[in-house]
């Protein structure tokens, strides 16, 4: 069996849909798990709605009607007037209409997971009952029932064990009739039997659930883009795309935020020699880029941009040096908001990093001024060069102060103003 994941612009209308289709009727493997992401924007647009949801100036429920507005317009153009199918996707939205209708859940993390994974369960659904007008075997499976997690909204983690086991004995009775199953992307829950999250961009790390699971021959992320690139087409104008490359590189890409693929998607598959491609949906005859045990040689440089990044300085109030136990200190504040590191160096009287700018850094910055003296700057860029030469770190940072530079082997990152007056850079 293979593995096929679909991201929200492979689905984000109806000639995209029967694209998708198309592509999955054009498969060989017998059987064949197809996993979803909601369509387009719908993943922002009920955030929208959840932040109205908090804002009490604000009409959520005029939010949500413009997220199911479009639905059974997708539903109109696929389907012409299908009143059944209409009725059911309102039924998956009226789960929002209910939250909406009690007061804000004190844990924003809880509500935004019960809310915005209904994005997957309706895309999911139109694309099955779209599949199922073509006659294919295919069947609807709501994730929910096989990939469990604890309860760390958002960002759950996974019960490795117990996903495993229900994901085998659920699929293998399905696969029994059907050869297609479509399942959701993202979405998962907790032994509490409520709706959790993996993380933005998480659909690609079920397809990876799956793939280990079930010891895939292969994974297929379809993307807009040809392949893996040397770097994000939308920041470069001359990028190249990668013929293949290893495990070990695409997680160290993934790591440094390269947006093509989830960081923790490469790793499952590491470890069970499943080969990842990565193919356009466009021109689905692609060879796209293949992520195995390869031994690339002569890669070129690799390019990582992070935007919003924050650049945290921490010193002592009494001006002594940065010690183990202020790091402890630190650290622990870090955890407890649950703010990801970037880059971080220790010098003799400051503790410095970098970390993505978002919300959770108010609370951060209050907690860490209770003990240190903190500098925060902002609007700053990470740049993250693999395999770097000194022509291409000359061309990225020319008439740029470099705020903070670390070179490892292979590797170097540096923090920079951001420069808006750039758009399109040619490497
Ligand atoms: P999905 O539809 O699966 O959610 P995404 O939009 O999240 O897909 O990811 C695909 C996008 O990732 C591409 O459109 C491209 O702009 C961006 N991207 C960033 N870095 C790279 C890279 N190194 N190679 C290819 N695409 C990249
Ligand atoms: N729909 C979710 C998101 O936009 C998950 C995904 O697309 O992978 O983040
Ligand atoms: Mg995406």
């Amino acid at each position: 069996m293979e593995v096929y994941k679909f991201g929200g612009a492979s689905v984000k209308d109806a000639a995209g849909i029967k694209n998708v289709s198309d592509i999955i009727s054009k498969q060989v493997n017998p059987k064949l798990l197809v996993v979803v992401s909601a369509t387009g924007k719908t993943t922002n647009a009920l955030q929208l709605v959840l932040n109205d949801h908090y804002d009490e100036t604000k009409d959520p429920f005029k939010s949500l009607m413009n997220v199911k507005e479009n639905h059974l317009e997708l539903i109109n153009q696929l389907f012409g007037p299908d009143e059944d199918l209409k009725n059911e996707i309102l039924d998956t939205f009226v789960e929002i209409d209910w939250i909406l209708e009690e007061e804000a859940h004190p844990s924003f993390d809880f509500e935004y997971d019960q809310i915005v994974s209904v994005g997957e369960l309706v895309s999911s659904k139109i694309l099955y009952r779209f599949l199922q007008k073509l006659e294919s075997k295919v069947a609807w499976l709501d994730v929910r029932d096989v990939i469990l997690t604890d309860n760390t909204y958002r960002e759950a983690n996974l019960d490795w064990k117990v996903t495993e086991e229900r994901i085998k004995s659920k699929t293998e009775e399905m696969f029994a009739q059907f050869d297609i199953i479509v399942t959701q992307g993202f979405i998962a829950a907790s032994s509490e039997n409520f709706t959790t999250t993996l993380g933005r961009e998480g659909s690609d790390f079920t397809a990876s659930i799956f793939s280990f699971c079930l010891d895939a021959e292969r994974l297929t992320i379809w993307k807009d883009v040809p392949g893996v690139l040397t770097a994000d087409p939308r920041l470069f104008n001359d990028v190249d795309k990668l013929e293949k490359l290893s495990y070990r590189e695409a997680i160290e890409m993934t790591y440094y935020g390269a947006k093509v693929i989830h960081p923790k998607t490469i790793k499952p598959l590491q470890n069970k020699g499943i080969p990842l491609y990565v193919k356009s949906f466009v021109e689905s005859e692609g060879k796209g880029t293949l992520i195995s045990y390869a031994n690339e040689i002569n890669i070129p440089p690799i390019i990582v941009f992070e935007h919003n990044q924050c650049l945290f300085k921490i010193a002592t109030k009494d001006f002594s040096f940065v010690a183990e136990d202020h790091l402890s200190t630190i650290f622990q504040r870090i955890a407890k908001h649950r703010v990801k590191i970037k880059m971080m160096k220790n010098t003799a009287v400051s503790f410095i990093f970098s970390v993505d700018q978002n919300k959770r850094i108010d609370g951060l910055l209050k907690d860490l001024e209770e003990e240190f003296n903190v500098q925060i700057e902002k609007d700053l860029e990470l740049m993250t060069i693999r395999h770097f030469t000194e022509e291409v770190i000359e061309k990225l940072t020319k008439g740029r102060k470099i705020l903070f530079e670390e070179r490892i082997p292979q590797t170097i990152q540096m923090i920079v103003h951001r420069d808006p007056s750039i758009n399109i850079k040619n490497l």
